[in-house]
């Protein structure tokens, strides 16, 4: 049976960089919503120029159109023995999408990132990322200028991680993805996660928790 792995929490979480961790240790593909739509707007292909702007704005894009993004990437060969999914769903209706999509055959297991408010305006105006190999680098002051310790790439700003479209981001968190955590809380495979610890304490915090609910994968849902 597959397990599909959804890593929830607010914007800054740390969703990201556990997502692309934890994939690599199970051999399964990193499945983030915002990196497929920023590729889109990047190589300026239709989906790209009709998202871009909400992008900039903070708000979220189309339930329809990140799950026609997921419905596809879910199909191919890769994906078969499970995904890690970060950044869908975010919205209740994205998560009854994704439950449908995998239907009764497929374990899903959901980590919940848990991080103050204060915290997130922190670390997203600290995020950077690598423009070459797309590691996400926390700066240790603002303004520090430094290169991808993995690559020696040129660290950039993410367009939406300036101050006005952060706090944007966080109310549509609150709004729209907040109420998920009552979607999922009541089954056994749902877990949160303090996300304030160190990223390798997180790390090992998620590891224990996935295997924790390895006992009760498939029987919840
Ligand atoms: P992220 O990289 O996950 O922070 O996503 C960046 C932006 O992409 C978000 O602020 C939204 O505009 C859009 N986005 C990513 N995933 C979704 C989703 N599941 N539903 C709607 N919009 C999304």
């Amino acid at each position: 049976m597959a397990c599909h792995i959804v890593m929830l929490g607010p914007p800054g979480a740390g969703k990201g960089t556990q997502a692309k961790r934890l994939a690599a240790v199970r051999g399964v593909p990193h499945v983030s919503t915002g990196d497929m739509l920023r590729e889109a707007v990047q190589s300026g292909t239709p989906l790209g120029r009709r998202v871009q702007a909400v992008l900039d704005s903070g708000a979220l894009v189309s339930d329809e159109i990140v799950a026609d993004l997921v419905r596809e990437r879910l199909t191919r060969p890769d994906a078969r023995a499970g995904v890690v999914l970060d950044g869908f769903p975010r919205t209740v209706a994205q998560a009854q999408t994704l439950d449908t999509l995998l239907g009764n055959a497929d374990a899903l297991v959901i980590v919940d990132l848990a991080v103050s408010a204060t915290d997130l305006i922190r670390r997203l105006s600290l995020r950077r990322v690598c423009a070459a190999c797309g590691t996400i680098v926390a700066l240790v002051e603002a303004g520090a200028t430094e290169v991808c310790a993995q690559c020696g790439g040129a660290l950039t700003q993410r367009s939406d991680d300036r101050e006005e479209v952060v706090r944007e981001r966080l109310a549509v968190y609150e709004r729209s993805t907040a109420p998920l955590v009552d979607y999922y809380r009541e089954r056994a495979s749902y877990r949160t996660i303090d996300g304030a610890q160190s990223p390798d304490a997180v790390a090992g915090a998620v590891a224990a928790a996935i295997d924790e609910t390895a006992a009760v994968i498939g029987q919840d849902r």
